[in-house]
C-alpha cells in the first residue's frame, strides 16, 4: 500500500489523483554527447526505456539526427521533469500505461488501461482482470510494472506546493534514467 502524505482520506487521494498532471513530452537523453532527444510517441519511448540497459539511446536512433545538432530539450526547471528506470517493460498491446504526477509533487502514480477501458492500479487488479477476461492472457503478467519514475526536485516550480494544475511536466530516460515531461 502506497503512503498518502498528511492524514488524508481516500477520496481527497483520489481527487488529487483525478488533478494531477499527465506527462506530455517524452526525451530520451543520448549516451555519447548527453543531449536530450525529443521522443515523439510513448510507444518508441517506451520501447527504448525498455531495452536502454543493453541498448543505451544515441542520437542516430532518432530519424534525421545526429550529435552535432542542438538539444532538443533541456534539463531545467522549466518545467517537472521525472526520470524513469531504465528497463520497465513495455506496455502489453491494447493497453495503455499512464503516469500522473500529483497535484502536490510528492510523487507519480501509475495504472494500467485495459482494451475494455478499465483503470488498474496494482497487480493484483491485472491478475483479476487477466483471469477473469482470458482473450487477454498473451499479455505476460510480468510486463505490467508499476515502478514510478522519480520526481526530480530541482525542477520542481518554486511555488509547488501551491501550484495550480496548468503547468509542464517531462519525463525522459537515459542510461541511468529515463525521463518524461508532463503538461496539461
Ligand atoms: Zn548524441
Amino acid at each position: 500500500m502506497e503512503q498518502e502524505i498528511g492524514k488524508s482520506a481516500k477520496p481527497k487521494a483520489k481527487k488529487e489523483f483525478a488533478q494531477g498532471r499527465l506527462i506530455d513530452t517524452y526525451a530520451a537523453q543520448c549516451e555519447k554527447c548527453h543531449k536530450w532527444r525529443v521522443i515523439d510517441t510513448q510507444d518508441e519511448y517506451e520501447d527504448i526505456r525498455s531495452k536502454m540497459l543493453e541498448d543505451p539511446f544515441h542520437c542516430h536512433k532518432k530519424q534525421a539526427t545526429s550529435c552535432e545538432d542542438p538539444a532538443d530539450i533541456d534539463y531545467d526547471a522549466s518545467r517537472t521533469w521525472v526520470i524513469d528506470k531504465p528497463g520497465v517493460p513495455k506496455t502489453p498491446k491494447g493497453f495503455k500505461r499512464s503516469l500522473v504526477l500529483r497535484k502536490d509533487y510528492s510523487k507519480m502514480d501509475t495504472y494500467y488501461i485495459t482494451p475494455t477501458g478499465k483503470k488498474l492500479r496494482s497487480r493484483n487488479e491485472i491478475a483479476a482482470f487477466v483471469e477473469a477476461n482470458p482473450e487477454f492472457n498473451n499479455a505476460p503478467l510480468g510486463d505490467f510494472n508499476f515502478t514510478v519514475p522519480k520526481v526530480m526536485e530541482d525542477t520542481l516550480p518554486p511555488d509547488a506546493k501551491l501550484a495550480s494544475p496548468i503547468g509542464a511536466s517531462s519525463t525522459a530516460t537515459s542510461k541511468k534514467t529515463i525521463s518524461k515531461q508532463t503538461q496539461d
